[in-house]
């Protein structure tokens, strides 16, 4: 039956989720074959949370070389220099692909480097022209950054454009109150930028604790960054020096030298001939998928963010390997767990949290308990800086099981993945306190809470 096909799958879109099942599906004996118009790798390895990181490194350096100075150190002629950041980031974004291309290659997964569309039901054509038959068709293309519709909205830049500008910014404005405003604003801060955030809310990072949320904002501003709230993007000219002008609802017109949109990201499904063979799109144009990853149509499944479910790569992944796993694996099908799903802002400071935020709670369970570290790290006040970390345990009272866990501080994503695992588990606050501290560190606060 599956002779019957070139393929027994075809993926289209070699990003994290689409990757990964090719690789597992292959693994597991099917004829596998990938399209992909632009790097293997996708969002996350080529213009995503993997570049962001190793420039979220590059700029913890402006704060820490001013710190070393109470250490002992003394560093003359400290110079940033932000060319040779991007290339030894892109040095490594292309060796990162190289990486991703071998493993597809050694699992002799076929790798078309063109566009795909969907041309019937079990069929696809390439760019070229060539027409291509399989069982099953995953689509997993991702999603690209949504650019609000204003006059002037070709002058501005997204987090695509970010990682290859000739130079910092003096001057940026950064539309959108989310996880790309608040991480590249505080990259551009620590490189010299004067970083201006403006949100069309009341709020940043809607969705995590509003504690935290208010942590990151007061440090923000005392790093200096502005914050401009309620405010959206009218227009942006450009002007005869090249600056550009912005008017913002309730603004006056001010220039900058950059302006970043950051205001959410938007499915990929446009142009891949979803239509033609009835593939149920939902409201925001994303696919519509059931717990297994099954479209509408019984061999097409959809992972990733191109589904709009939880827009982070390691859930895409595990959609991914569940899907291959379901479909091609010697078991019985599973699903993800889209629950409890652990995330990071890597904001300066990070963010990370797991589970429920205090007001979630109270509306679900009712009756909580709060607990709440509030305290300067020991590196920061020997460095005489004033920022001071936030955790946050919430815990059910009826059965003091931890639902939530919520962190603002140094190296708060690396100790919340290992805390995660607690709470997935069903820990109880007992649980915690019955550990015995690690001293000193940061991390003890989490069974210290009184
Ligand atoms: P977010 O969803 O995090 O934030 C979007 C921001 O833009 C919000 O502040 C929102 O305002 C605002 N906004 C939304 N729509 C509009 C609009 N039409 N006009 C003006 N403003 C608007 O999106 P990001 O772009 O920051 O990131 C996209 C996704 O990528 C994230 O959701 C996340 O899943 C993923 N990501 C994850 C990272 C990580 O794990 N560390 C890092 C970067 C991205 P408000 O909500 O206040 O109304």
């Amino acid at each position: 039956m599956a002779d019957a096909y070139d393929y027994d799958l075809f993926t289209i879109g070699a990003g994290s989720g689409g990757v990964r099942a090719s690789r597992v599906a292959a693994g597991h004996g099917a004829r596998v074959a990938v399209a992909e118009e632009y790097r293997v790798g996708g969002t996350c390895v080529i213009r995503g949370c993997v570049p962001k990181k190793m420039l979220v490194y590059g700029a913890h350096f402006a704060e820490d070389l001013v710190d070393a100075e109470a250490f002992g150190w003394t560093i003359e002629n400290k110079r940033f220099d932000w060319r040779a950041l991007r290339d030894s980031v892109q040095g490594d974004v292309t060796r990162l692909e190289g990486l991703y291309g071998e493993t597809l290659a050694s699992h002799n997964v076929t790798v078309f480097h063109e566009r795909a569309t969907i041309t019937g039901p079990h069929e696809v054509t390439l760019a070229s022209g060539r027409r291509l038959t399989a069982r099953f068709i995953l689509v997993a293309t991702g999603a690209r950054p949504h650019v609000p519709d204003f006059p002037g909205n070709e002058h501005v830049i997204t987090s695509n454009e970010a990682f290859h500008l000739e130079a910092v910014p003096r001057r940026i404005l950064i539309a959108g109150g989310g996880y790309i405003a608040n991480e590249f604003a505080g990259i551009f801060n620590a490189f010299g930028a004067k970083v201006t955030i403006a949100n069309r809310s009341e709020t940043i990072l809607r969705g995590y604790d509003e504690g935290v949320r208010d942590r990151l904002l007061q440090i923000s501003m005392a790093k200096g960054i502005t914050f401009l709230f309620m405010a959206e993007l009218e227009w942006v000219t450009k002007q005869d020096d090249g600056t550009l002008l912005v008017k913002l609802t309730g603004q006056e017109p001010a220039a900058y030298d950059a302006v970043m949109v950051a205001t959410g990201r938007v499915p990929n499904t446009e142009g891949l001939g979803l239509e033609t063979v009835g593939v149920e799109l939902g409201p925001r144009g994303e696919i519509v998928v059931d717990a297994y990853s099954k479209t509408s149509i019984d061999h097409i499944y959809a992972v990733g963010d191109v589904t709009d479910r939880v827009q982070l790569t390691p859930v895409a992944i595990r959609e991914g390997q569940a899907f291959a796993d379901s479909v091609f694996g010697p078991g019985a099908p599973y699903a993800v767990d889209h629950s409890c799903v652990p995330s990071a802002v890597f904001s300066h400071p990070p963010i990370a949290a797991v589970g429920l935020t205090e007001g979630e709670a109270r509306n679900k369970l009712g009756s909580i308990r709060v607990y709440q570290a509030d305290f300067r790290p020991m590196k920061n006040v020997l460095a005489g800086r004033n920022e001071r970390s936030l955790y946050k345990m919430i815990v059910d009272a009826a059965t003091d099981r931890i639902v939530g866990l919520h962190m603002i501080g140094p190296e708060a994503p690396e100790i919340l993945q290992a805390a995660a695992i607690a709470v997935k588990a069903g820990l109880t606050k007992a649980d915690f306190d019955a550990t015995i501290a690690i001293h000193p560190t940061m991390a003890e606060e989490l069974v210290l809470f009184k």
